[in-house]
């Protein structure tokens, strides 16, 4: 039983990055309006997962390491039309059954914060505020094979940075912050408040985690972007004049999560080619906006893919869009 748990685990957590991947998702599910990671040795030794969100009620804490359980869909239905980042209530009973993790949460009804051990069993009072901090130490500790697949810390840590840049784009409304051994190395203030757009918060943020070069040398994708009814996509196109674009800087987001897509990649590879004739690597920011209903979410472990009811559909949205933006660029 435990050996296939720790099977299971290995389809969804690979490495340091696949936890804070999870981790985070969590944060953002329940609400959390700043998040602070903190890692040590690029978070093979150990990953710290801080949030402001709800909370976990005490007598619940149990529950939510166990595998398939979820609190956020409750019919078949709903998996049909999720609108949280998790749904199939794997990450954290996964990670348990590889590393040593804990979990302290409190409620805003709660008199004070529980902690659980996931090892013993433990329920102890803890001291925190209201929200949820994860712990989890010594990933993969006990499968020494699959530790040793592990990279260098400083390429842990990187992925782990990206794994945070990646929900950061998608959440300027949210705070981050990533520390390494006690050192902060990344921070992204909320970029929403009063008098702000959707859009300026989005540039604020854009330009906080991919550089100011990034926002200056790229163009926001035209309002007519809003193709067709069911397909809408903002966001920003790299410029045929970027100093040197870079091929990691393609961020496409399918309903705000992060996905990578061979039909959106081909659409933006087409627009660049007709308009800048391959002159360029492109780098865009996309968020694409479609009915839940016209794509299916649950085809990955990772959730990193999706599949589309209709993909011409999109990679046309996808195209004209980048043209569009591209061509305004050049006129
Ligand atoms: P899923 O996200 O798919 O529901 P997880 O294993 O990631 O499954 O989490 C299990 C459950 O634990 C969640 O459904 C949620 O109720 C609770 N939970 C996990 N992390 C947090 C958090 N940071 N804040 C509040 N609740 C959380
Ligand atoms: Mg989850």
């Amino acid at each position: 039983d435990e050996l296939i748990s720790q099977i299971a685990a290995g389809e969804v957590i690979e490495r340091p990055a696949s936890v804070v991947r999870e981790l985070v998702d969590n944060a953002l599910d329940a609400g959390a309006t700043q998040i602070t990671v903190r890692l040590l040795a690029g978070g093979v030794r150990s990953i710290v997962v801080e949030d402001d969100g709800a909370g976990i009620p005490a007598p619940e804490l149990p529950l939510a390491l166990r595998r398939h359980a979820t609190s956020k869909i409750g019919s078949l239905h709903d998996l049909e039309s999720v609108h949280t980042m998790g749904f199939r209530g794997e990450a954290l009973a996964a990670i348990a059954s590889v590393a040593e993790m804990a979990i302290a949460s409190r409620t805003a009804d709660a008199p004070h914060a529980s902690r659980l051990d996931a090892r013993s069993g433990e329920l102890a009072a803890a001291a925190r505020a209201v929200g949820t901090s994860v712990e989890v130490r010594e990933l993969f500790f006990a499968t020494p094979a699959r530790r040793k697949f592990l990279k260098t810390d400083a390429t842990e840590l990187a992925h782990c940075l990206e794994a945070v840049r990646r929900h950061a784009l998608a959440r300027p409304d949210v705070g981050f912050a990533v520390w390494h051994e006690g050192k902060l190395v990344d921070q992204w203030r909320r970029a929403t408040g009063e008098g702000v757009t959707p859009r300026q918060a989005l540039d604020q943020r854009i330009a906080d985690v991919l550089g100011d070069d990034f926002l200056t040398q790229s163009r926001a994708l035209p309002e007519a972007a809003a193709l067709g009814h069911t397909v809408r996509i903002h966001g920003r196109v790299g410029l045929p004049d970027a100093a040197r674009a870079r091929a990691d800087q393609q961020y496409v987001y399918v309903n705000g999560r992060f996905v990578r897509d061979r039909q959106v990649a081909h659409g933006a590879r087409t627009a660049y080619e007709d308009v800048l004739h391959g002159s360029r690597q492109p780098s865009y920011v996309l968020m694409i906006d479609i009915d839940p209903l016209r794509v299916d979410v649950n085809v990955h472990p990772t959730k990193i893919e999706v599949r589309f009811r209709d993909g011409r559909e999109v990679h046309q949205a996808v195209r004209y869009a980048v043209e569009a933006a591209l061509a305004e660029s050049r006129a």
